[in-house]
């Protein structure tokens, strides 16, 4: 297979997650002679992720369910306060589904391998080249050797931490304030707990806890995980310990219930990078950080990005001209679209973070399920108002992180 390695393509994707394989569908589709490479020996394993999708967000990328992984269809999100208290989050859009990842990915590979993309697995890249400052390929290792792959364009989908983008001097580094350690076991055996719906828990007396979550996956299986800021090994165990406390503290779900998979990773939720194309390279997905501060879902807006940077990629590439002018109009295009909700919502997330279990409660207690729908898109505006009547004690943080 090595004979795919050391030739000269238009594009060169790093990384087969669902920002790689998204990008070289669009990309092999309009003729453009694409080599995605990744280091994992399987793709889609090991899974990184609890692996809920929305409807919304599959309609915005044409991602059509497919009962080979898309394994149990969602009706919306139950979101429980610290006391216990629920508010029901269902529209359209919020459904969705909970997917097996590791089909998910290959069919995403297939289909991009179908369109005309070539793929190497186990093949890790080390660095770009660069020739008078502009990036014009990668070095690889496969299989014990190394390889040296040309192209016009580089498209760093490889993930947070994104060593490529790095590699051409570009900052994806991770402030452990905008970094959430997920710990997850995938479950069987749960009983009591709607299949159809997302469980998501705020809280737990603990502050450094962003959420825990219960996503089924059918059959009783379940990814039941927990994401804390921050990505200390010390932290690491905290969350693992106080995931545990959880699932103690509730026998009506996990009583009979055993893992079959532990899962751990790092999520950037601190919005895009910087800058996300310099001449010659593009950076999508995790590696630039396009992910949902609140929630630290990624694979949606991972793959739209990959999307946008395709195309333009694409007309780039027929253009024959491969600058950061030109492959800046997928970085403006992000911020005009994604990128305005992601910032709207890391607003949000740095104000959740700053309240305590009671004001979480306080805070819980003047909230519609509506005003719920209302807060994941974005739209919180109204929040200081309905603040300013009933608890003026948290407005002045409000009115720091919200106006
Ligand atoms: C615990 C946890 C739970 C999550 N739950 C959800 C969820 O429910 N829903 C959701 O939408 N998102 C979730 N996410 C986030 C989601 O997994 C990511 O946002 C998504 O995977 C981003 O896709 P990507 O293609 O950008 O990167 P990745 O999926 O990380 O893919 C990067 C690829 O690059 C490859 N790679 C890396 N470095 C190199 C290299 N040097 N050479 C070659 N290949 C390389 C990797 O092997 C990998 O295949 C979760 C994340 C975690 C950690």
């Amino acid at each position: 297979m090595d004979e795919l390695l050391d030739r000269e393509y238009d594009v060169v994707i790093v990384g087969a997650g669902p920002a790689g394989s998204s990008a070289a569908k669009i990309l092999a589709a309009k003729g453009v002679k694409t080599l995605v490479v990744d280091k994992r020996q399987e793709i889609g394993a090991p899974k990184r992720c609890a692996e809920g999708i929305s409807c919304g967000g599959m309609k915005k990328t044409g991602l059509k369910p497919d009962p080979a992984w898309a394994m149990q269809e969602i009706k919306g999100s139950i979101v429980y306060s610290p006391a216990g208290r629920s508010l029901i989050v269902k529209t359209e859009d919020i459904g969705g589904y909970v997917v097996e990842r590791k089909i998910f990915e290959k069919h995403l590979a297939r289909d991009a391998i179908n369109a005309g993309a070539r793929y190497m697995v186990k093949t890790l890249a080390t660095g770009v080249i660069k020739e008078e400052g502009i990036v014009c390929g990668i070095k690889a290792e496969y299989m014990g050797k190394e390889h040296t792959i040309r192209s016009k364009i580089v498209i760093a989908a490889d993930g947070t931490d994104s060593r490529i983008a790095r590699s051409a001097g570009l900052d994806t580094s991770n402030p452990l304030k905008d970094y959430h350690s997920g710990f997850q076991y995938e479950m069987a055996g749960l009983k009591n707990c709607d299949p159809e719906m997302l469980h998501i828990y705020f809280g737990n007396g603990l502050k450094l806890v962003s959420y825990i979550w219960i996503f089924p996956k059918g059959r009783g299986t379940a990814n039941v995980g927990i994401g804390m800021i921050g990505k200390h090994s010390e932290q690491g165990n905290k969350a693992r310990e106080c995931l545990d406390r959880f699932i103690e503290k509730h026998p009506e779900i996990f009583a009979d219930a055993s893992p079959i998979e532990i899962n751990t990773g790092g999520i950037p939720v601190g919005s895009a990078i910087d800058t996300m194309a310099i001449d010659g390279m593009m950076v999508v997905g995790d590696a630039a950080h396009q992910v949902n501060p609140i929630h630290g879902g990624g694979i949606i807006l991972a793959m739209h990005a990959a999307q946008m940077a395709a195309e333009v990629a694409a007309s780039a590439i027929a253009a024959g001209d491969y600058s950061r002018e030109r492959l800046c109009e997928y970085e403006n295009r992000w911020r005009e679209s994604d990128g305005v909700k992601v910032q709207r919502l890391l607003k949000l997330r740095l104000f959740l973070e700053k309240l305590e279990d009671k004001d979480l409660e306080m805070f819980f207690s003047l909230l519609t399920s509506e005003d719920m729908m209302r807060i994941v898109e974005g739209d919180y505006k109204f929040l200081t108002i309905k603040l300013m009547k009933n608890a003026p004690r948290i407005l002045p943080l409000a009115k720091k992180f919200l106006i």
